[in-house]
C-alpha cells in the first residue's frame, strides 16, 4: 500500500467562492480594472442558511436572490446572526410586494415598469429605506424576459427621475441563455453610458470574466459558488 498522501497545508474553500474570487482578480487584472470596482453577489437563491452561512463564514458579504418571500424567510435570521451583510434582489418584483422589498434589500436589480416606479415611489414616501435601484435592460428583446427594450431605455429612464423622482444607479441585464454575451454587455454599457449611470449589474457564473472586461460593477455568480441549484430558478 501506497503511504497517503500529505493533506494540503493550505485551508480549502468549500464553496466555490475561493474560485470564484481568484477568476474576478485576473478578470480585473486583464481589463486593468480595479478589484475594489467589481461587487460579487453571491446568489444564494434555492439555497437553504444551511448552505449559505459557511459562504458568510468565508467572508462574503453580497447576496442575491430573485423572489422576495425565499428572501424573507431565511435571511431575517442569518442577518441577525453575522453583520454587514447586503442583499440584493436581482428577480422580478410585483407591486404589491415593493413594500417587504423595500424593508429587506439594499438593492433591487430589476426596475422595469412604470407601475413599479410608481410603487416604489408609494413606498419611499413611507419607509426611510432606500435600496440601489438598477433598471434591467431586455437586450436581447426576449419576450419571456423582464426588463425594458433598448430603444425604449432612454426614455423609461427620464420617466423614472422626472415622473417618480427615482434615482436610478445603473442597468441590469441578463444575455439569452443561447448567444454570445458580449454583445449584451457591450450594448448595456453603452446605454448606461449615454445616460450618465455608473454601475452595471452584468455577468453570471458562465460569463462574469466577459462581463468585468465590459465594465461590470456587480457580477451575480451563484452555481460557481453554490453548485448546481436543486431546482431551475431563473426566470
Ligand atoms: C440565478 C441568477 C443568477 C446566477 O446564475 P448562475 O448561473 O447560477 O451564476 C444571476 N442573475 C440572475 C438574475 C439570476 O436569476
Amino acid at each position: 500500500m501506497a503511504t497517503p498522501s500529505a493533506s494540503p497545508l493550505t485551508p480549502s474553500s468549500p464553496s466555490g467562492l475561493l474560485a470564484v474570487e481568484h477568476d474576478i482578480a485576473r478578470a480585473c487584472k486583464d481589463a486593468r480594472r480595479d478589484r475594489a470596482a467589481v461587487t460579487l453577489i453571491a446568489v444564494s437563491k434555492t439555497f437553504d442558511a444551511d448552505d449559505i452561512a459557511p459562504v458568510i463564514g468565508e467572508g462574503q458579504r453580497v447576496f442575491g436572490e430573485n423572489r422576495v418571500q425565499e428572501a424573507k424567510g431565511k435571511w431575517p435570521a442569518l442577518m441577525a446572526a453575522h453583520s454587514g451583510i447586503a442583499l440584493h434582489l436581482i428577480g422580478p418584483l410585483q407591486s404589491n410586494k415593493t413594500k417587504e422589498a423595500v424593508a429587506l434589500f439594499d438593492a433591487i436589480h430589476s426596475v422595469d415598469r412604470p407601475s413599479l416606479c410608481e410603487a416604489l415611489a408609494k413606498e419611499f414616501a413611507r419607509q426611510p429605506r432606500r435600496p440601489e435601484l438598477f433598471v434591467q435592460i431586455n437586450t436581447g428583446e426576449e419576450p419571456q424576459k423582464a426588463g425594458i427594450a433598448p430603444a425604449e431605455a432612454d426614455d423609461f429612464l427620464t420617466q423614472c427621475r422626472d415622473t417618480y423622482g427615482l434615482t436610478i444607479s445603473g442597468l441590469m441585464c441578463i444575455p439569452p441563455a443561447d448567444e454570445a454575451p458580449a454583445p449584451h454587455f457591450a450594448l448595456t454599457a453603452k446605454i448606461a453610458k449615454r445616460n450618465g449611470l455608473v454601475k452595471l449589474s452584468m455577468g453570471m457564473s458562465a460569463d462574469f470574466a466577459t462581463a468585468i472586461a465590459f465594465g461590470a460593477t456587480h457580477v451575480r455568480v451563484g452555481s460557481a459558488i453554490f453548485g448546481t441549484r436543486p431546482k431551475l430558478s431563473l426566470e
